[in-house]
């Protein structure tokens, strides 16, 4: 049998983004209420981060948006709550 551990998370528990370049592992972290633009290229080495361009620095904008505003709803009376699961992090095998 295996067992697997989920996280499950609070929308408030996110406070930042962390970004780490995979050339030179410098990592910068975003919190996430001042996530309105990211950084383009590594502040240590230089390294472009994305591909194309500015597509990919929006979808990291359009992810920090979305939970900014499924945050406010929350703090609105919602009638749901929101949380984000992760698996996989720890597992054991109890055979
Ligand atoms: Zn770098």
């Amino acid at each position: 049998m295996v067992v697997e551990i989920k996280h499950i998370l609070n929308l408030d528990d996110i406070e930042a983004f962390e970004i780490t370049c995979a050339e030179c592992k410098t990592t910068i972290s975003i919190p996430l209420a001042k996530c309105t633009r990211t950084t383009p290229q590594c502040p240590r080495c230089g390294q472009h981060w994305y591909r194309g361009g500015a597509a990919d620095n929006d979808a990291i904008l359009t992810f920090a948006r979305a939970i900014a505003d499924i945050k406010a709803e929350l703090n609105h009376e919602a009638k749901f709550s929101f949380r984000v699961a992760f698996s996989g992090c720890d597992s054991q095998d109890s055979r």
